[in-house]
Formats: C-alpha cells, sequence, structure tokens
C-alpha cells in the first residue's frame, strides 16, 4: 500500500506520543531566555513548541508534542545561550512514536 502525503503536518499527524505530562525532559531557564535576543528556537523548531508572548515577549516552551529531534539544543548551545538548562530523552515507554518512518 503506498501512502502520499501533501504536507510536513501530515506526516507529524502521524505520530503518537506517551507524553509524561509531570516531568518534562527537556527544561529552560525563563530568566536566560528573558536576556536572549536572538531566540533561534523559535523558528528551528519544527513542532513549533517554543512561542513568544505577543504582550511581554517572554518565551513559552512546552514539552508536549516533542519530536526529540534535539533542535534546540543545538541551536541554542550553538548560539552561546545555554537557557536550555535539562534536555534528556523521555524516559522509557514516554515519548513519541514515528509512524511511517
Ligand atoms: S527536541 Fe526538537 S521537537 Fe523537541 S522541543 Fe527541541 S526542537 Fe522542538
Ligand atoms: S535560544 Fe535558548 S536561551 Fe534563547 S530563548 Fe531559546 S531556549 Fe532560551
Amino acid at each position: 500500500m503506498t501512502t502520499k502525503y501533501t504536507s510536513i503536518e501530515d506526516l507529524l499527524a502521524c505520530d503518537r506520543f506517551h507524553t509524561d505530562e509531570k516531568h518534562p525532559h527537556i527544561v529552560v531557564d525563563s530568566r536566560r531566555c528573558a536576556a536572549c535576543t536572538s531566540r533561534p528556537c523559535l523558528t528551528s523548531c519544527p513542532a513549533h513548541l517554543y512561542t513568544q508572548d505577543l504582550q511581554d515577549g517572554s518565551l513559552h516552551f512546552d514539552h508536549l508534542g516533542c519530536l526529540e529531534c534535539g533542535t534546540c539544543r543545538f541551536v541554542c548551545a550553538v548560539m552561546g545561550k545555554q537557557g536550555i538548562i535539562q534536555w534528556s530523552y523521555p524516559k522509557r515507554t514516554s515519548g513519541v512514536q514515528y509512524r511511517y518512518g
């Protein structure tokens, strides 16, 4: 059987999540993020989990829906920001389950 997808949203919709809501596997330091002006995480997370409050400009992060790609960890570190103070894979049986590759 061949399945055709038209967008990345179609592919992401195939994934399943068993997220540990009480124990985030990624933790950001809001004070460091407040001082970060470039904020590459906003545009590099494929799941759009980093957002910016339009009113006060504060950074928000939600680990639910994380694809565990590591991009945010990489861009934050490469830019020397150090706002991500914890990045680990979710514990066994938690996290994303990829389907169709
Ligand atoms: S690991 Fe990937 S999907 Fe998860 S928050 Fe970071 S950039 Fe987004
Ligand atoms: S790049 Fe790092 S320090 Fe800057 S806003 Fe994103 S998580 Fe925070």
